[in-house]
């Protein structure tokens, strides 16, 4: 018998993606050319997909990238000539941040400890930066960061472009897009698609600031520049050979998505978290980690187990369960649930019945 994957990334695949991989063989989709009208249909039908599910106006760009990490070194290459700020407070936060650096810009931090919020002064500030990074959800801690905040933030500083990384909270999330500039996210999380497919949705703000930095010369992307992924957007197409079975498979998870009801799915997810939540904050030895209930994720929640991570994880897979362990430093005292579209609301009580027995 398959496995339950509770971790949070690569984890349990939507269950119509073996059919849609099934599928895609016979239509022979791996092996047609990526100009060819029947890859711009693929395209087409992805694109579509993450427009219905996160509402994104019809004048935003989606352009597809290998990993959410690539496109996190898009954002800043592509939007800051000087300076950008990045809100820290976890693993992927920090990332953002030193791949800033590493692409040559002043990239300053505003932040907060390991699993904290940020404090209203921080979200207050007005900001001297040409793009405000943000990561939604920090998948290393489980804390949150609330969108009022991030539309907050933009209210404060309009004219700074606002990026927002959402890898580990789609599709439960949904940003305004009136309120923020850039999203971004990899499809192996939430969508539960198989790892190697980035997604990268662009205002037309956004676009416009990399033109004018394109024209007077100061964008250093290679291949995958703005400009470059725009013009093959506008032909539903990609300039390099990309991952058509993941593309394929996001338009086809997307519609399922739809059919089943995304706000069903959304509520759903609240209703999951809420019993993973409940459970441990009855529990008397394991605690959630992340205390204000504010910023606690509904997507990867993440518990205190006081050194007992490995003993856990074994007891799982014992069980056919696997659990994501801590994240660093925290590997032993962690461990991390996902909570996504492809975990059933058995699924988790079937998780937390097996709890009673560790
Ligand atoms: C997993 C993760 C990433 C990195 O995604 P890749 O697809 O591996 O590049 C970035 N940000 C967050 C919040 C994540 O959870």
């Amino acid at each position: 018998m398959n496995k339950l994957y509770f971790t949070v990334g690569p984890t349990q695949l939507y269950p119509t993606i073996s059919e849609h991989m099934k599928q895609g063989l016979r239509e022979d989709i791996y092996s047609i050319s990526h100009r060819s009208g029947k890859f711009m249909e693929i395209f087409k039908n992805a694109v579509q997909g993450v427009r219905k599910i996160f509402d994104v106006p019809d004048d935003y760009s989606i352009y597809f990238t290998s990993s959410a990490t690539e496109a996190m070194e898009r954002v800043v290459e592509n939007t800051v000539e000087e300076r950008c700020i990045n809100f820290v407070n976890g693993t992927f936060s920090k990332r953002f941040f030193t791949i800033a650096g590493k692409s040559g810009k002043k990239a300053e931090k505003i932040e907060a400890a390991n699993g904290e919020g940020f404090e209203q002064d921080q979200i207050d500030r007005t900001l001297n930066s040409e793009c405000i990074c943000i990561v939604q959800n920090e998948t290393s801690t489980g804390a949150e960061f609330p969108l009022s905040d991030i539309y907050k933030i933009k209210s404060n500083n309009p004219k700074s472009l606002v990026a927002v990384d959402m890898v580990s909270s789609v599709p439960y999330i949904k940003p305004d897009f009136s309120k923020i500039d850039i999203a971004l996210f990899s499809v192996q999380k939430g969508m539960g698609l198989p790892a190697g497919l980035g997604v990268l949705i662009v205002s037309p703000g956004s676009l416009e600031k990399a033109r004018f930095m394109e024209e007077r010369g100061i964008i250093t992307s290679g291949y995958h520049d703005f400009l470059t992924m725009e013009k093959y957007f506008q032909k539903n197409q990609t300039y390099e050979t990309p991952n058509v079975l993941g593309i394929y498979l996001l338009g086809k998870v997307c519609e399922d998505m739809l059919a089943e009801g995304i706000e069903k799915i959304r509520h759903e997810t609240e209703v999951k978290a809420d019993m993973v939540y409940d459970y441990f904050d009855k529990s008397t030895r394991f605690k959630p980690y992340i205390r204000n209930k504010k910023i606690r994720s509904k997507t990867t929640i993440v518990i205190d187990v006081s050194g007992k991570s490995a003993e856990i994880t074994s007891k799982l897979a014992g069980e056919g369960m696997v659990v994501s362990r801590g994240y660093g430093a925290n590997k032993e005292n962690h461990i991390r649930i996902a909570n996504f579209p492809a975990h059933t609301v058995d699924d988790v009580k079937r998780l937390l019945a097996e709890f009673e027995n560790i």
